[in-house]
């Protein structure tokens, strides 16, 4: 280990499928870093591609052995998990993430080093008009909504991974070692001067969105699940409520029986209100079981992802 320089900007590019869109991506990433006129590294990291994205990096990393390092994940663990790997192995001061699909366009990060610059240590990004389909964009919206107001993490965007974090942050993030977690969300709680920024944004230049649906909804869990206990605390105070509505419909129930005689009637409504409560207790039971899995995981302390691999030639 001679002398490593640390870079100025370190950028961490989570790579799974892409091997369409990589070429594009190389071509225009590198000019926009070199034009900055700073040091720079860019850390890419595989997440166990099945096509030939691993071979392209590799490639990459042979033509600029300089500035590219390349982390070969042995499977896949997931987008967030890449780029927490891809952290670990950071040296800038500032360290930017990026999707490889160039929907976040590289020429932006200009704007986020100079927003950084001017003491902030964290930048979000807001997209200025999104190029997703209008289902995505609306249920996007409705989740971001519900989202801030459980866990406080105040992201105006929060599917837009271009964004620029403190060395600090990243050293924080560095220390934690959540199993199911959300990069932005985890360094909004520990930065101190957050701000946000517009930035572009861009139809993927090739290939699928690797977030299907059921993902989204997924990730969502892990984002409300991973930074609030409110839903728990929701379910205590619901519970509270139909105890008490319950109390005061037996009174009334016993009021009415003694003044009126019995009655045989309402069997139905009975059987409605019993099973509309059958589905709050399950829907309850399975948010239990959303933090338990959770913490299930998490306990049983398995290595979030392995590395199979790191080709780098900085060191030498
Ligand atoms: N990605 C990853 N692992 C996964 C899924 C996605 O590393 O399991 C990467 C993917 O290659 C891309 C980024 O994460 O660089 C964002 O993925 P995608 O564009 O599919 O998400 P979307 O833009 O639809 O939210
Ligand atoms: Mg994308």
């Amino acid at each position: 280990m001679s002398t490593v320089s640390t870079p100025a900007l370190s950028v961490v590019i989570p790579v799974y499928n892409e091997q369409e869109g990589l070429s594009v991506l190389f071509a225009r990433l590198y000019p926009a870093l070199d034009a900055l006129g700073q040091s720079y590294e860019i850390i890419f990291v595989n997440d166990g591609s099945k096509d030939r994205s691993a071979a392209l990096l590799a490639r990459q990393q042979k033509a600029r052995p300089d500035v590219t390092r390349v982390i070969l994940f042995n499977g896949n663990y997931g987008q967030h998990m890449a780029i927490l790997a891809g952290f670990e192995h950071t040296r800038g001061e500032i360290v930017v993430t990026l999707d490889a699909d160039l929907q976040n366009p590289p020429e932006e990060i200009g704007n986020l080093v100079a927003k950084m610059r001017e003491g902030y240590d964290y930048v979000g990004t807001i997209r200025r008009q999104r190029q997703d389909s209008w289902f995505r964009r609306h249920a996007s919206r409705m989740m971001n909504g519900l989202r801030e107001r459980i866990t406080h993490v105040r992201m105006t965007d929060q599917g837009c991974m271009l964004r620029a974090y403190g060395r600090e942050v990243v050293n924080t993030i560095n220390r934690c070692n959540e199993v199911n977690t959300f990069v932005p969300a985890l360094a909004y709680t520990f930065s101190l001067h957050p701000t946000e920024i517009e930035v572009g944004h861009e139809e993927r230049a090739a290939g699928e969105s690797k977030y299907s649906l059921f993902k989204l909804i997924r990730l969502n869990f892990d984002l409300v699940t991973g930074f609030s206990l409110m839903p728990l605390q929701f379910m205590s105070f619901l519970g509270i409520a139909l105890a008490l509505a319950s109390g005061g419909l037996f009174v009334l129930l016993m009021i009415e029986r003694l003044l009126f005689g019995s009655q045989v009637q309402g069997v139905f409504t009975l059987f409605a209100i019993t099973f509309c409560l059958l589905g709050v207790l399950l829907f309850s039971m399975g948010l239990l079981g959303e933090y338990i899995g959770r913490i299930y995981e998490q306990v049983r302390g398995r290595p979030r992802y392995v590395v199979q691999a790191v080709l780098d030639d900085t060191l030498r």
